[in-house]
Order: structure tokens, then sequence, then C-alpha cells
């Protein structure tokens, strides 16, 4: 089991290192966000530890990157602060859990264990595409932060388009998955519920995501 512990303070990144590798788990350290953020993005993890107050990218700013990048590696935030509003968007931002300094080892240890297991069960709950992301169980859809309501057909579009990103899915495909129809004779259908789909998640932002395959049927990708 491998962990990366983001925190500047060398004291407790030295301390939290020691006490994790006496417990068998590789350990490796950044003391700030922006080299958290690139030792996070090119080597893989098991889990994240993250102080909340760090030079160049803060905390939540490095973890709100990684979920909107598709990682889900659970992660555990430490922070000297007490705030239930920081809690709340520590937790929105998709941190698993929460742990306020001073800590004892025995503590976090006790979370780290809770998380490791459960991520090793944890279905995909995010999926995201550039600045847009989706909360599966809660079937919460944002985009550049702002919420965006769908329809439950829309949303059952939207989750299918990104499972399968950069894929060009035909009119019949999508029927099929989203209506679960076929709908070979009239896939007028799907282009409608598509241009629904688009003035909601595309229209209002510079960059499309969804992107029509002439003769073909439809993509979803940043470009
Ligand atoms: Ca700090």
């Amino acid at each position: 089991m491998r962990i990366l512990i983001i925190e500047d303070e060398k004291k407790t990144a030295a301390f939290l290192k020691q006490g994790l590798s006496e417990n068998g788990f590789v350990v490796d350290v950044a003391e700030n966000g922006m080299d958290g953020l690139f030792l996070a993005g090119s080597q893989s993890f098991d889990l994240f530890i993250l102080d909340v107050g760090l030079p160049k990218l803060d905390g939540w700013q490095v973890l709100s990157t990684l979920r909107s990048q598709g990682v889900t590696t659970p992660a555990l935030f430490l922070t000297a602060r007490d705030l239930v509003s920081d809690r709340v968007k520590g937790l929105e931002l998709g941190a698993d859990d929460y742990l306020v300094k001073p800590f004892a080892f025995s503590e976090l240890l006790a979370r780290v264990r809770t998380l490791l297991r459960r991520g090793l069960s944890r279905p995909v709950e995010h999926l995201a595409i550039a600045d847009l992301e989706i909360d599966l169980p809660r079937h919460k859809v944002s985009r550049a932060g702002q919420r965006i309501d769908l329809t439950t057909q829309e949303f059952t579009l939207l989750v299918l388009l990104l499972r399968r990103q950069g894929e060009v899915l035909s009119r019949t495909i999508i029927a099929e998955q989203v209506w679960d129809m076929n709908f070979d004779s009239d896939t007028n259908v799907v282009d409608v519920a598509i241009r629904r789909l688009r003035r909601k998640i595309d229209d209002p932002f510079e960059h499309k995501l969804i992107h029509t395959i002439r003769g073909t049927g439809y993509v979803l990708e940043p470009r």
C-alpha cells in the first residue's frame, strides 16, 4: 500500500512518514501543492494525506484538481482549522475524511486503515471530464463549479457519454442504452435528447464537450 503525504511542515511530514513506514506502508512526501499534484498525477497511490494550508496550491485546490482529472484515490485532509464550513467544503471537494491537528498517530492510523478498506471495494462514484463533474450517488452534475439540473433521462444519457468518453456512439447504441429500447426506425429521439443536454452542459460554456460525428453519432471529449 502506497501513501502520498502532501504536507509542508517538515516535522509533521517526517513523523507521519516514519509512523506509516513502521506500519508497513510505502510513503512518499511532497512539501508543496504543486509537487503533490505532480506526484499524484504521475504515479499511482492508494491514499492521499493532504494538509489544507500548503504553499503554491492549497490542499483543497490540489484535491479538486485531482478529482476533476478523474483520480478517485481516497483522500484524508489534515487541518488546523476546525470550522464546520471548512469540513463541509473539504467533503464537497471530494475529501473522504478529515482530521484536525493536533491528532494522535493511532487515530490517524485507524482512519487510514478504514479508508483503504473502503477504497478497495468502493465503486466509482465520481465521473469527470474537463470541468464537468458527476456525483453518481447523489445524482449531482456540475460544470466549472456550477450546479446543473438534469432530468433522469438527461442524467442517464450524460453518464453513458461520460463512461465512454472519447468513443463515438451511434444513435442506435445510445437509444438502446438510455431508453432500453430499439429506436432503429426513429433515432430522432436521440438527437432531441442530445440537443436538450447540450443546452444545459455546453451552451453556457466556452469549450464544448459533446460533438456530432456526421452520419455516425456523438462523442463526448474535450477539444
Ligand atoms: Ca501547512
